[in-house]
This record gives structure tokens, sequence and C-alpha cells, in this order.
């Protein structure tokens, strides 16, 4: 088959690579429809991914065909539509049994596309340990598209926001409005926001978030706009969606006491220095981590099926696999206004 592999800094190449068949009587092979490119696959793009490993096929979000079943799958049959969630668990041990399939404690190697331990699925074809649980029909009033925004970006954007405690009448802050960060203003004002403001470099994207009502602000302004729009009392909570500790500093600066802070960013970081004084000061909530997908698919369905939520209006690109190199290259360098990638297989 047709995959993106990675071979190191800024080289990933669309390439042939062996067919994805089963390991185990729980295995599907899904026939990749779509798939998508997030922030989290910029870390590997730079050179500091999640492992030593080249020549792996990269990618956490896709959809698409069953067209094979190990005998151990049951609930699916070849022919299903599936979402393939990036978060990957046993579906058996506590934490999975609880919902929380990011956190299993057998992490079949925790999300595709990080090593060739498990391959990713910017590919024609991936494999999906443990199908039966690992899959996710999709629903009618949902979209391909929609379906695979939330994979992972919609998902993780409204656990953030659920993690930053919002309830109606909330004051918000958003630190980087890639797609992830865009679909969190979105989420805040679907939890009742009053005020969303939206931070980012990128006076594009501002302009994005604006039209999703957000105030918009560069981060070197942030701080003092937010003291003065509030009169000196700040904002509710902020939603950290960028995964450096520059933003999780402004982040920490724009809440108010006993506001809670919420870091969706991957963190690349080995060295962030925690200010647990001024936590304690203020008596902040401070949340971190990656979300479960299928947890936040319950609440997603509805709002996507009613048109509550439109995740696809931050798809910027749909460009064919054989492309993958390109797109990448765009969406890391933000060029032509590059936003959501979405890549089909040819
Ligand atoms: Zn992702
Ligand atoms: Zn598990």
């Amino acid at each position: 088959m047709k995959a993106l592999r990675y071979y190191g800094a800024q080289d990933i190449r669309y390439e042939t690579m062996d067919d994805p068949a089963p390991q185990s009587d729980h295995d599907a092979i899904i026939k990749v429809e779509a798939c998508s490119i997030c922030g989290s696959d910029l870390h590997i793009y730079h050179g500091h991914g999640f492992s030593d490993d080249a020549g792996f096929c990269v990618g956490h979000e896709a959809v698409g065909e069953v067209v094979e079943t190990g005998r151990g799958v049951s609930r699916l049959k070849v022919g299903d539509k599936v979402m393939i969630p990036a978060s990957v668990g046993c579906g058996s041990c506590r934490p999975c049994l609880a919902g929380n399939v990011n956190l299993c404690e057998f992490r079949l190697a925790a999300c595709y596309g990080l090593s060739s331990q498990l391959q990713g699925s910017q590919a024609e074809a991936v494999r999906v340990p443990q199908a039966d649980f690992n899959t996710v029909p999709i629903p009618e009033g949902v979209s391909a598209e929609q379906a695979l925004l939330m994979t992972d970006a919609l998902a993780t954007a409204w656990f953030g926001a659920r993690s930053a405690d919002i309830v109606p009448g909330s004051s918000v802050a958003v630190v980087g409005l890639g797609p992830i960060g865009l679909m969190a203003v979105d989420s805040a004002y679907v939890m009742g926001a009053h005020v969303v403001y939206a931070i980012d470099p990128v006076a594009e994207r501002r302009k994005i978030a604006e039209q999703a009502g957000a105030i918009a602000l560069h981060p070197a302004e942030a701080v003092d706009a937010v003291r003065e729009a509030t009169k000196g009392r700040k904002l509710d909570c902020a939603i950290e969606v960028v995964g450096r500790d520059e933003a999780v500093d402004l982040a920490l600066r724009l809440v108010r006491s006993r506001g809670t802070v919420s870091v969706i960013g991957v963190q690349q970081s080995r060295r962030y220095a925690f200010p647990l004084e001024r936590f304690f000061a203020a008596g902040l909530t401070f949340r971190a981590g990656t979300c479960s997908v299928p947890e936040e698919l319950p609440a997603l369905f509805p709002l996507v099926q009613s048109g509550r939520l439109k995740p696809e209006k931050y798809i910027s690109h749909r460009l064919p696999l054989s492309e993958g190199a390109e797109a990448y290259r765009l969406f890391d360098t933000r060029d032509a206004g590059a936003l959501k990638m979405v890549l089909t297989p040819d």
C-alpha cells in the first residue's frame, strides 16, 4: 500500500510499504477513506517525536471502511464505516472500562503513528488492535469529514473546554488558534461562555476566531488587554492549546484567583518550572493531559448532528495522500491559510 512515512525532520515521504495484516484475532484492517494531519504530528515532523524510529507510517486521525476482521471481532463487520479514534486501549483494564482509553494500563502503543510499534493511519489502510473497542461506527447525520475531525481534534477541544470548568457566563481565554484552539473557542461558546479571548500571533487565525465570535488578541498584548477589559479581575479560565512553556505561562497570567487553567497542547517541555507558589497563592486549579476520544463522543455527536458545532469549517485543504509531504509543509509554515489538512488516498 501507499503511506506517509517519517524519515527525519521535515522528511515525510509518500512511499510503498507492506499492507497491514491482523496480528491477533481481535484486529481489523480498515481501508482509509480520509485522514488528517494534527498539530501533534508537527512535533514528529520537526524531529522531536515520540520515538527514535524512522520509516514508520505517521498519523492518528482517520475514518474508513472495514475490509478484514479477525475471528475474535464480533461487533464490526466488513463494509462498516468507522471512525478510528487517536487513543488506543485494550478494552478491559480498569481505565479502559471507565472510559479513559488514553490511560490504558496496557497501552497498546497508546496512539497510532508515533513509532513502528503501531503504524499510523496516513495510509491507504491501517491495522486497528482490539477493533471492537477501538473503532466507532459513524452515526447517521454525521459526515465522513465531521467524523474525521472527531477522531481527535474536536474531542480534544471539547475535553479542554470541559477541563476548564466552563459554566454559563464564564469568561475564557484560548491560547493558540490552530484547528483545536478554534474548536475550543466554539466549544466554550456552546458551553455557555459569555466571552472568549482568542490568542495567537497569526493574524489570519485571529480573524477566523473573530468570525466565531471571539475577541482576538496577539499574545504580546493579551495580558494588558484582558486586565483592562476586566478591570483587573482577569478571566475565569484559560485553555492552552500550543504545548509550549510561554503559552502555559500566558494562560496562567490571564486567569483570576480560583480560576482554572486547562492544558491540552501536547507538551514537549521537560523543564517547565511549575509555579506552585502562584497556584497556592491564587487557589488555582490546573488540569493537563490528553483526552479519551470515545468518552467525549456521546456529547459531541448530537451537537454536530444538530449543527451547533461545525468542525468541518476549519478544513482549509483537501489533498490527495500522495501530496502528503506538501500538506505537512503547508501546515507547518501556515502558508496558504493552512488549518486542518484532510488527505484522501488516491
Ligand atoms: Zn490529532
Ligand atoms: Zn486498557
